[in-house]
Parts: structure tokens; C-alpha cells; sequence
């Protein structure tokens, strides 16, 4: 595993727009082309850019492994100690905080499927550092596919919920599936387990609902959030936080994301 992981062994430093960040990415496993390394990392500065509203370190540092194929990207998981530890049946990419590592295990979906997961991937590292490493799982998943539905149009970055995902989330409010006082403060466990039974309940409802955060709640409070959350205010339920926060409370921000994503 060893020779795999050291094959396309590449740094990159670049600097991030007006905020002056400087980005390290090192790239490992089979070798991306120069057309995908830069398409990456004028990404990855939409991110940070993106990021930096909420207090970025100046310096992020993450190394990006490509495998080609699913075996050895499995193999790869499976030699850091991690596939004995989570499912991962339909896992196609992952971030490995320790290691401070975005996997992506295998393109065999395409290549532009596969850039996307590494947008989400690299979204998980910034997440943790605005949050002291702490998010709730909505908020790091959400934001991950926020930023894997994501494409830079006109040197801006455009977002789209699917429509197969807005028909989801009204699908669970016609059956009176959601129970976001509940889902907020869901713990990775309960959050997974409830992706795998219930057809993306957990990866959908996530995504819309920091989509509802970044499109629609003021800026100024989706700042607030974060920074309560890195404060360590965590000590309080999430649910408890927004109660807190949101003008008229959690039951005005429930019905509010309702408008916005239960229909007619
Ligand atoms: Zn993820």
C-alpha cells in the first residue's frame, strides 16, 4: 500500500484572494491531470473564500488521495485501520481528520462526479476549523453537499438542490417524517443509521436544511451560529442554540424552513 499511496506525491501552495490565505494541498494516490489540479483548487479558494466569513486559520494545510479504482482505495482504508471501523458500502469519498486526509476511494462513477465528492471532502476539513472541531453532523454533511452541488458559473459559485431532493423533503413532510428538534442534534450514529434505512433521509434533509442557513436566514446570524459553536457554546443542545438565536425561536425557524421546502 505503501507505493500506491507515494505515486503522484505533489505539493501545491497557493494563496487565496483577498483574504490572504494560504492553502497547502498535497496530492497522493494516482496522479490527477493539471486541467483537475487547477479546477480543484479554484474550487477549493470559492471555498475558503466562502469560509473565511466565519474566521479561517491563515494557513490550511490537507493532503487530497485519488484512487482510480475502488479496490485500492478500499485497500488504502482498509491499511489506515478505517474500513474495519465504518460501513462503507456506498461511501465514495471520505475525510479522515486525523490524518488531516480527503480520500476519494475509486472514480469509477466519472470524472466530474468524482471532482464533486472531493469539493464535499475538502468542505469537511473547513468545517471543522470553524467550528473547533466540533459540528453537529447536519452541519458538516450539509455543508459538504451544499459544496458538491455546487458549480462555478461565471466565476461564481451557483448551488442547485436536485429535484429527486426537493421531491424528498416534501415527500417527508406529506408522510410527517421530519422532526428537526430531534435531527439537529443527531449524533453521527443515529444520522448514518437513519441515511442507510430511510433513502437519504439524513444526507437530503441536511442538505436543505443548510441550504435554508446560507439562502435565507440573514448572514448575520448564520455567523452568530458558528461562532457560538466554536465557543463553545456547544455545551448547549444545538436545538437550545437556535431557540436562542432565531427571532421567534425554533418553532418560527421550523415553520420557515417548512415554507421554503414543503410546497403546495
Ligand atoms: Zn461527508
Amino acid at each position: 500500500m505503501k507505493r500506491i499511496y507515494c505515486i503522484g506525491l505533489l505539493c501545491m501552495f497557493f494563496a487565496c484572494g483577498i483574504h490572504a490565505q494560504n492553502i497547502r494541498i498535497e496530492y497522493a494516490g494516482d496522479p490527477l491531470s493539471s486541467k483537475e489540479r487547477n479546477r480543484i483548487e479554484e474550487f477549493l479558494r470559492h471555498e475558503v473564500l466562502f469560509y473565511s466569513q466565519f474566521g479561517l486559520p491563515d494557513t490550511l494545510s490537507l493532503k487530497l488521495i485519488v484512487f482510480e479504482q475502488r479496490k485500492k482505495g478500499m485497500a488504502y482504508l482498509d491499511s489506515i485501520g478505517i474500513s474495519a471501523k465504518v460501513p462503507l458500502l456506498n461511501v465514495r469519498g471520505l475525510y479522515n481528520s486525523k490524518r488531516r486526509e480527503a480520500i476519494l476511494i475509486g472514480r469509477e462513477q466519472g470524472k466530474k462526479k468524482s471532482l464533486s465528492i472531493i469539493y464535499h471532502e475538502l468542505s469537511h476539513h473547513l468545517t471543522l476549523q470553524i467550528t473547533g472541531n466540533h459540528p453537529p453532523t447536519w452541519l458538516m454533511e450539509g455543508l459538504a453537499e451544499y459544496f458538491e452541488h455546487c458549480e462555478i458559473k461565471k466565476g461564481r459559485l451557483k448551488h442547485e438542490l436536485t429535484s429527486y431532493e426537493l421531491g424528498r423533503v416534501r415527500t417527508m413532510y406529506m408522510l410527517d417524517e421530519i422532526d428537526l428538534k430531534t435531527f439537529v442534534d443527531s449524533k453521527n450514529n443515529r444520522f448514518m443509521q437513519k441515511q442507510r434505512t430511510e433513502e437519504s433521509y439524513a444526507y437530503i434533509l441536511a442538505h436543505a436544511l443548510v441550504s435554508f442557513w446560507i439562502e435565507d436566514v440573514p448572514d448575520d446570524l448564520f455567523k452568530k451560529f458558528i461562532e457560538n459553536l466554536r465557543n463553545g457554546k456547544g455545551k448547549l443542545s444545538v436545538y437550545t442554540q437556535i431557540d436562542r438565536l432565531y427571532p421567534g425561536g425554533f418553532e418560527r425557524f421550523e415553520q420557515d424552513f417548512s415554507e421554503r421546502f414543503k410546497g403546495d
